[in-house]
């Protein structure tokens, strides 16, 4: 009866939103908008159902929503994916990242990560008898050390993954660390798995830089891609993978015995609603401004921080307020005090000297202004 993964707890996205609802606290823990996503959008869907797109889907995906995606290519990053060979629809990024994973990860291989890192890498390397192997992102600025990267990597090294805009720290990879990327990769065979669902939530002129824009990483990349995080409906997990035709094939001889195919309707709503770029050319902006309006709430608790360069997450530093960990902290501000965070310790090894949690601003400024009349009074 023993399983093949043990020692995992609970999500720590459920554990804080189950609390948050317990202790009706502002719940800025877990990823999510607050806000309702465009009604063009979900018209689209609507009319898909009506239309009659409610068999399953080809197993890669909508041809309508590939073709959208492929012109995305074209247009942000001018390189292409085919969109018959290259890119698969997938359920949320999370599942693509699963599939990617089973699909190479062998016994005995060992794969790269970078510490604080998202939940979902870790237990699909173990899953597949794969070795993580942890780098660490040291804070404040959590830039990677690309001379620990060059020691980690061995002739077991099967796939280094990648997140930028880096969820749970906000910071983002610049291009002297892709040159590095592919420079220290080159000639080698390893994977990369770049996931970059926050690639449409980057601030301050920052340029996201995608795996897709240096051909040697191309080469040996997968991109994951999230529609929930762009269009504001985490709850449709609809998103997409990208890879070179080898890779991709191998890819979906696994996604066809995994899910197989993906909700029919939403893949034709978002295929016709990404024909307009600038639903998602704004979503900088739009969230550059929550940032802002967040931070200036909160220019004068005890609270310290860095702005978020990336992502809908803002990292705070409570070392001048107690002497508590992260975890006993968040959890007090939850029960006590009526506002929910993530602990940023749950994303490092359980790393209590973090003293950080992690707060999410994609909320209405209703919601900010209350969060952060709590926040200034801790
Ligand atoms: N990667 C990162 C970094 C994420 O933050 C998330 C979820 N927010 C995912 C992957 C999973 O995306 P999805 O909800 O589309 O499965
Ligand atoms: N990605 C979201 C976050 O970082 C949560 C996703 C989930 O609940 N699994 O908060």
């Amino acid at each position: 009866l023993t399983p093949k993964l043990t020692n995992i707890d609970t999500s720590i996205f459920t554990v804080m939103s189950a609390l948050a609802h317990k202790h009706k606290a502002i719940n800025l823990s877990q990823g999510f908008p607050n806000f309702k996503s465009d009604q063009k959008l979900i018209d689209a869907v609507s009319k898909a159902m009506h239309s009659g797109y409610n068999q399953y889907a080809p197993m890669a995906g909508n041809l309508d929503l590939r073709n959208a995606i492929s012109k995305k290519f074209e247009l942000l990053y001018q390189t292409t994916y085919h969109p018959e060979t290259e890119i698969t629809v997938t359920a949320g990024a999370t599942q693509a990242i699963f599939t990617i994973i089973s699909t190479f990860v062998k016994p005995d291989d060992e794969v790269i990560i970078f510490k604080p890192a998202y939940d979902c890498y870790e237990p699909a390397i173990k899953l597949n008898g794969g070795k993580p192997i942890s780098v660490a992102l040291i804070a404040p600025k959590y830039s990677i050390d690309w001379n620990h990267v060059e020691q980690c990597i061995t002739s077991k090294t099967k796939m280094i993954i990648i997140n930028t805009p880096h969820n749970p720290s906000g910071t983002v990879m610049h291009k002297t660390d892709m040159l590095k990327l592919q420079e220290l990769t080159d000639g080698t065979d390893i994977i990369i798995l770049s996931d970059e669902v926050y690639e449409h939530i980057i601030f301050d002129e920052n340029l996201h830089q995608s795996a897709c824009l240096f051909s040697n990483l191309k080469a040996r990349s997968f991109i994951t891609a999230s529609f929930g995080k762009t269009f504001h409906n985490t709850g449709w997990k609809v998103g997409y993978c990208c890879a070179p035709k080898a890779l991709m094939e191998a890819f979906r001889a696994v996604h066809q015995f995994n899910v197989f195919s993906v909700h029919h309707p939403t893949q034709k709503g978002l295929a016709d609603y990404l024909d307009e770029p600038n639903h998602y050319l704004e979503l900088s902006q739009f969230y550059q401004k929550k940032r802002d309006t967040f931070l200036n709430l909160i220019k004068d608790s005890r609270f310290s921080y860095t702005p978020s360069k990336g992502t809908y997450f803002q990292v705070l530093n409570f070392s001048d307020i107690t002497s508590k960990n992260d975890i006993d902290f968040a959890t007090y501000l939850t029960t006590e005090k009526g506002i929910a965070s993530i602990p940023m310790s749950v994303f490092n090894d359980h790393n209590r000297d973090d003293k950080m949690l992690r707060f999410c601003f994609a909320k209405t400024d209703e919601t900010l202004k209350d969060a952060a009349d709590i926040l200034n009074k801790i």
